[in-house]
């Protein structure tokens, strides 16, 4: 599924052609998502300027001044940019956002075969936005600057749960899922098996390093992890590619050479790990 390093690489990409446009419509066809498209969502933007494409999380956020449409892939979605104008959609294609700039207009397309993934509106500023149910609960931002080994030693002490499943709740840190949590804790060298309570501050430093470098490298490769994600570029990501451990069971570790990566299940998620660089 997307994770943030997509999230972020359609930020990117969508950014040009949204931020400082205006809304000239939105076209829902099919509101049956996650959550229901609110009814009155068209008429909250038409003909309203939006300021800044920002992402929190997962969540990517269209602020206007009146306030924010909040978007999320859910499992498969995915945003396309069609300058000029869209194709006929298909049955997957579910909202249209079109967009005038003044060196022209662009449609932004929302398609979502699983219908996972969310298009709400939250009214207000800043204040509301953060306050939101959605984005109240979220951990820091992993390119937060006060991220780092001292945030996430002060605030795993307490969580006797494995240190993998601390970094995919969400609640401490955002943005490591599956993949990213597997391959971080490989670069940092610690077992997934650790109880996060036990991590030392030195292994804190190593573990916020090497988070903020997988998700970086991801972010800079384009994004990957959702296999048939297609970025809004039209490109597709490369991310699981080059990872070092993820779905590599049974193969040779990349920095020992030794050992086999090993495939362990965590709250029925997949977790790959190498037994000898890895330690508790
Ligand atoms: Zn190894």
């Amino acid at each position: 599924m997307p994770e943030l390093p997509e999230v972020e690489v359609t930020r990117r990409a969508l950014a040009p052609a949204v931020e400082g446009g205006v809304v000239r419509e939105l076209v829902v066809r099919e509101p049956r998502l996650r959550w229901p498209v609110p009814a009155g969502l068209a008429g909250q933007v038409a003909g309203r300027k939006v300021l800044r494409l920002e992402r929190r999380g997962k969540y990517l956020l269209w602020r206007f001044e009146h306030g924010t449409l909040i978007s999320h892939l859910g499992m498969s979605g995915s945003w396309r940019i069609h300058p000029g104008g869209a194709p006929p959609p298909g049955r997957h294609d579910h909202v249209d956002v079109t967009v005038e700039q003044p060196q022209g207009g662009s449609v932004l397309r929302l398609t979502d075969p699983r219908r996972f993934g969310a298009l709400l509106w939250q009214r207000g500023g800043e204040q509301a936005l953060r306050r939101s149910a959605l984005l109240a609960r979220l951990g820091i931002e992993p390119f937060d600057p006060r991220f780092d080994g001292g945030f996430l030693h002060q605030h795993t002490r307490g969580r006797r749960g494995p240190i993998k499943q601390v970094l995919l709740a969400g609640d401490l840190v955002v943005g490591v899922g599956n993949i990213y949590a597997s391959e971080s804790l490989f670069e940092a060298g610690i077992d997934p098996r650790t109880p996060a309570m036990r991590l030392s501050r030195p292994r804190c430093e190593r573990l916020a390093q090497a988070i903020r470098a997988v998700l970086a490298r991801a972010i800079e490769t384009g994004g990957s992890s959702l296999r048939d994600f297609v970025g809004a570029d039209g490109r597709s990501g490369y991310f699981t590619l080059a990872a070092q451990v993820y779905e590599r069971n049974g193969l040779a570790c990349l920095r020992c050479g030794r050992a086999a990566i090993r495939r362990i299940v965590q709250s029925a998620r997949a977790t790959y790990f190498c037994p000898h660089c890895q330690r508790r």
